[in-house]
Parts: C-alpha cells; sequence; structure tokens
C-alpha cells in the first residue's frame, strides 16, 4: 500500500501541470479529439472516489481539472440501474431499468460504437466482469432484458469491434468469433500482438471474473493493449472501458471490495491519461453511471490512512455523479446535466 501511495504521489507530481486542454486552442487540429476514451466505474460514486484517493494517498482521477456532475434518473425509476445507464451513454436516450441498447418504448436505438464503426472509427470495449453485462452490452446489444445473455452474445457478432475483452466466454461461439476475423485469445494479456488485428481477449473460460487482488493489473493492461492495437486508425477511435465491480462491493455493503476495485479501475485512467498525454487528439471522460450502496465516510485516521465507513443499503441511490474530462473538448463536460447528454457531446466531438 505504502509504495501504491508513492507512486501514486510521485505520478501527481509530474502531471500537475496538466491542464483541461492538452494545447492552446490557437492550433486548429487539437480543439477537437480524434480519439474518445470513455471509462465507467459502475457504482463510483464521490464517496468511493474520496475514500480510494484517502486510502491510496492519491489518485489518477485527482489530477483532472474540468469536473462535471450527472443526474443519473432512467426513465422508469429516480434510480438507474447499470443497463439504463450504460443505455443514456451509448445511445443518448433515457430507457427503463433493464433495457439494453432499447429507448424507453422498446425501440432500437443506434450505440457510439456503431455510429463511430459506420465512419470508420475503430472501436473497443473492455469490462472486469463479462462482456455480455450491463454496461459493455449497452455498447453494441439490443435486448429487452439485461439477463438475456445469450442474445446479447449473439448481437455481438454482426458489430464490427475491434477489440473486446472481458469475461463471459461461455456465451460465445469461437469458430463464430473467427468467422468475423476475430483472434481469439483466453487468458494472460501479453502485449506482444500484431496491430490491425481485431482481438477478442477473454480474461479465462469462465462467466464470471475474480476480484481486483487475484486479477492484478489486469484492466490496466488491457486499456493498454487495447490503445496500442486501437491508435492505428487514422480516423481515431472510441474505447470504452468498464471497472465493473466498484458496483458489486457496494451490492455486497463490502468497503474493501469497493475500494480495492476503484483502486484498480484507477490504474486504467492512468493508462488512459498517459496515453492522452502523448496523443493530444485524445479526449478522456471517466463517469459513473450511478452511485452503489449509499456509502458513508464517517470517521478517518490521517496517519494511518484508514476509514469508519457504512453502506446505508445495498442498492443504488439517485446522488449525482462526477464526471471528469481531459483533452481537447473537456471544458464541454463541466456543469450539472443529465446522462443522456454525454452521448450527444461525444458524438459533435467526434463528428459521428
Ligand atoms: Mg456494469
Ligand atoms: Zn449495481
Amino acid at each position: 500500500m505504502i509504495k501504491n501511495r508513492l507512486i501514486a504521489i510521485v505520478v501527481l507530481f509530474c502531471m500537475l501541470h496538466w491542464n483541461c486542454q492538452t494545447v492552446a486552442p490557437s492550433n486548429q487540429q487539437q480543439t477537437t479529439p480524434l480519439n474518445v476514451i470513455l471509462l465507467i466505474g459502475d457504482g463510483m460514486g464521490l464517496a468511493q472516489i474520496s475514500a480510494a484517493s484517502f486510502t491510496n494517498g492519491g489518485l489518477f482521477l485527482d489530477l483532472f481539472k474540468c469536473l462535471g456532475l450527472i443526474q443519473t434518473s432512467s426513465a422508469n425509476d429516480y434510480i438507474t440501474d447499470s443497463a439504463a445507464g450504460a443505455t443514456a451513454y451509448s445511445t443518448g436516450k433515457s430507457t427503463y431499468n433493464g433495457a439494453i441498447g432499447l429507448g424507453a418504448d422498446s425501440s432500437k436505438q443506434i450505440t457510439i460504437v456503431e455510429a463511430a464503426e459506420q465512419k470508420g472509427l475503430s472501436t473497443g470495449l473492455i469490462a472486469t466482469c463479462s462482456i455480455t453485462h450491463a454496461t459493455p452490452a449497452a455498447f453494441y446489444a439490443h435486448q429487452k432484458n439485461r439477463e438475456m445473455h445469450q442474445a446479447i452474445a449473439n448481437d455481438l457478432y454482426p458489430q464490427n469491434i475491434d477489440f473486446i475483452a472481458g469475461s463471459g466466454k461461455p456465451y460465445f461461439n469461437e469458430q463464430l468469433l473467427k468467422a468475423q476475423e476475430y483472434q481469439v485469445h483466453t487468458g494472460t494479456i501479453t502485449p506482444t500482438v500484431k496491430v490491425g488485428e481485431k482481438l477478442c481477449w477473454f480474461y479465462n473460460d469462465s462467466i464470471n471474473m475474480p476480484k481486483a487482488p487475484v486479477r492484478g493489473p489486469w484492466l490496466k493492461q488491457a486499456t493498454e493493449l487495447a490503445l496500442k492495437q486501437l491508435s492505428n486508425n487514422a480516423k481515431g477511435f472510441f474505447l470504452m472501458v468498464e471497472g465493473s465491480q466498484i458496483d458489486w462491493g457496494g451490492h455486497n455493503k463490502d468497503f474493501n471490495y469497493t475500494n480495492t476495485e476503484l483502486i484498480d479501475f484507477d490504474l486504467a485512467v492512468g493508462a488512459a491519461l498517459a496515453y492522452a498525454k502523448t496523443h493530444s487528439n485524445t479526449l478522456v471522460i471517466v463517469t459513473a453511471d450511478h452511485e452503489t450502496g449509499g456509502l458513508s465516510l464517517n470517521a478517518g485516521d490521517l496517519k494511518n490512512k484508514t476509514l469508519s465507513t457504512n453502506y446505508a443499503n445495498g442498492h443504488h441511490s439517485g446522488i449525482m455523479v462526477p464526471i471528469y474530462a481531459f483533452g481537447p473538448g473537456a471544458e464541454q463536460f463541466t456543469g450539472t446535466y443529465k446522462n443522456t447528454e454525454v452521448h450527444a457531446k461525444i458524438k459533435a466531438l467526434l463528428k459521428l
């Protein structure tokens, strides 16, 4: 832990001069991004971020200068679920809880991934759970209920997503993936793959992925590999990265689970920021679909960096969640607004 904190502090020191934009607006080419990396911490509210920053001695998230607040309600419930939350980000439409890539009237809505593919951009999806789970699913599938994992998986084949990483292998047919020209890998991420290939990387042979202490820095490694893979396209890319299990810590009312998942997710944020630092045409956006657990931070030990916490319940809450942005167009993400507006902003910036 102390080593982690030291690394984070050194990184903070090196990066503090960063501003909202990577370059002065006088350079026309860098006022809009070519690439967008959207990182979603499922269930990541301000209490979770505050706790992780305190216990870890700082986060990459702390480096952002452009912040806003997102109102997360869905079309049929003040308290959203992850399906409606992700559909709002992926399609710009407010929908009912449980819906995957459909509007409130169950009509099929084009996702940001589909729009990007149509325009010739490269696309990628990464999650620390099954890639048929609600958040990643809402970026490529169109199904009435988030529990329809097999139907969601079947929606993946006709898409032309360039980089996919997560668990959920039992839902997929390797031959069908290969027929779609995917290189299918299972197991440890190795950075030595041919650039330009379509990649589908399963964490293991199971539906589920283990917790962060078992996974190690898998999410960061997958993000780095995706960026290497996707950056090959002169037309740009859209990449979604989900820290899926921050939410599950909240549902379990398990603070250590929430906290270790958030700190792990933050490493992927760091990888995205490092990429954006050397690629000034890249916009990094970090947000959440909702808060989970009504986490409260009741007392803290300043010396030992420990906290006394409790969860109001094991469900999602309606409190606004933060949105962070860095890179060209970042200033457009400040203010307080509905989750559906994020989609319109990204779409306009990528000219989709
Ligand atoms: Mg999720
Ligand atoms: Zn949840």
